[in-house]
């Protein structure tokens, strides 16, 4: 049975003092889940040690929102897998649109970072997702295939049990363009398609395969109401403390 995941992606907002607050205010308000549900926050690094302190002792998990795919060493900036498991992480997001679009972070690259991570125990958020132009010239599932194999390359079918897989069409994030349910999970319908043909039917089923795009508490319910959505990945409203807060206990309808 797969886990649904619900994870606020914070981007570069919030400092850490600000941080520290937001997460102790959403820790009051979640104090317990469904047992196959699974909250995840990835503040920036800066504010890691502080929200790991806010949701000690909540089901709330801790995510960090990129990580360098080298042990350690002379990286001006990075941070390393060690850090962030000296921090409390246990996710750390990959391939973000934002990293591929404007940090040029290609396949290969993610793919790196995506087995290092698994390698050190974190477990790698991979993010994949069309352009506009893309979906306009129907290439979503070519598209996605693509980061897909390479983004995957080498990874075994035993280290899936801790990949989770966020399908963000890049045209819906940040937008408030989201996709319909339906066109979401023609999506995610595809992407389970490719894992299946990828690892065998038995591993992709139990993958959990995230939405991002604008979702917001208007919204989760008939997007997490698919079959084949298992969660959201989400920027904007995971800044906004009731919204988030409905969407991480969202109505199973
Ligand atoms: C994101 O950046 O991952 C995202 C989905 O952002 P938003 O929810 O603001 O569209």
């Amino acid at each position: 049975m797969r886990r649904y995941l619900m994870a606020g992606n914070w981007k570069m907002n919030l400092t850490p003092s600000e941080a520290k607050k937001f997460a102790l205010e959403l820790a009051a308000n979640i104090k317990d889940l469904d047992k196959d549900v699974d909250v995840m926050i990835a503040p920036n690094f800066a504010s890691l040690a502080y929200v790991k302190e806010a949701i000690a002792g909540t089901p709330i998990k801790l995510g960090a929102q990129n990580m360098n795919d080298n042990e350690k060493g002379a990286y001006t900036g990075e941070v390393s897998a060690d850090m962030l498991l000296d921090l409390g992480v246990e996710y750390v997001i990959l391939g973000h649109s934002e990293r591929r679009d404007i940090y040029k972070e290609d396949n290969a690259l993610i793919n790196k970072k995506v087995k290092f991570a698994l390698a050190k125990g974190l477990k790698p958020v991979l993010c994949i997702g069309e352009h506009l132009e893309e979906r306009e010239a129907g290439v979503t599932a070519d598209v996605v295939k693509k980061q897909l194999e390479e983004g995957l390359k080498d990874v075994s079918a035993a280290e899936m049990a801790n990949v989770v897989i966020a399908y963000e069409p890049v045209w819906a994030i940040g937008t408030g363009k989201t996709a319909t349910p339906e066109i979401a999970e023609a999506t995610h319908q595809d992407i389970r398609n490719i894992l299946t043909n990828l690892y065998g039917a038995e591993v992709a089923e139990n993958v959990t395969v995230q939405y991002g795009g604008s979702v917001s508490d208007a919204n989760v319910d008939n997007l997490m109401a698919q079959k084949n959505i298992d969660g959201a990945l989400v920027g904007g409203a995971s800044l906004k403390l009731a919204p988030f807060t409905k969407i991480a206990k969202f109505e199973k309808v």
